[in-house]
């Protein structure tokens, strides 16, 4: 099974990735915890080409390659041999940050991120959590980690609620494999509604 964890810059993301994968791990799951950009040792050097330096470097068309190329190498190296092999993936970030980021947010670009998506990945995950969360929270929570990668942490409060309009809005889009998450409470209490949703989709 292939789960992905979605939503705005600092919405928890990573920790419930990772309490996710603890928990399945203690219930007897083989688990592979992946993120994106990156997540195979190729894609991690794409990953630090697009975040790291000039932020004017590439432009959005670029970009969107560079992610893409990043997606597929991933896909290759590590989440399709891990779901061969009948483990658990869980990806923090996969291609619904594409179709938000690249796709929205920094260029009008859906189309060829959709058309790109059926040619070079063509695959998505079973289970996708959006952990849904006020923007200016978000940002509040994303600027207090100390990170490298400022270039996209310079997000403004209106963008960051544009993205998190277009998370819910591929929720409806794609409600099969979508859940919403209400991320502003305890991280506990957010682990324990995942963990009820995911045993769920495992069982
Ligand atoms: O999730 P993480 O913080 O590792 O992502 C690094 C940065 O890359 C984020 O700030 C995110 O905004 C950006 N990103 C992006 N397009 C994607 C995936 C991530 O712009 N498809």
């Amino acid at each position: 099974r292939f789960i992905s964890f979605e939503g705005i810059d600092g919405s928890g993301k990573s920790t419930q990735a990772r309490r996710l994968a603890d928990t399945l791990r203690t219930e007897g799951h083989q688990v592979v915890l992946t993120r994106e950009p990156g997540g195979s040792p190729g894609a991690e050097e794409i990953r630090r080409l697009v975040l790291e330096g000039d932020p004017d470097r590439w432009s959005a068309e670029t970009e969107l390659l560079l992610f893409t190329a990043a997606r597929r190498d991933h896909l290759e190296k590590t989440i399709r041999p891990a779901l061969a092999a009948g483990k658990v993936v869980i990806c923090d970030r996969f291609a619904d940050s594409t179709r938000v980021y690249q796709g929205i947010t920094r260029g009008d670009l859906r189309g060829a991120v959709d058309r790109l998506h059926a040619l070079m990945i063509g695959q998505d995950p079973d289970l996708t959590l959006i952990l849904d969360m006020d923007p200016g929270l978000g940002l509040a929570r994303a600027k207090g980690r100390n990170g490298t990668e400022e270039r996209f942490e310079d997000f403004g409060e209106g963008m960051q609620a544009r993205m998190r309009a277009g998370f819910l809005d591929l929720a409806r889009e794609f409600p099969d494999r979508c859940q919403v998450v209400d991320a502003q409470r305890s991280t506990d209490d957010i682990a324990a509604e995942i963990a009820a949703l995911v045993r769920g989709a495992l069982a």
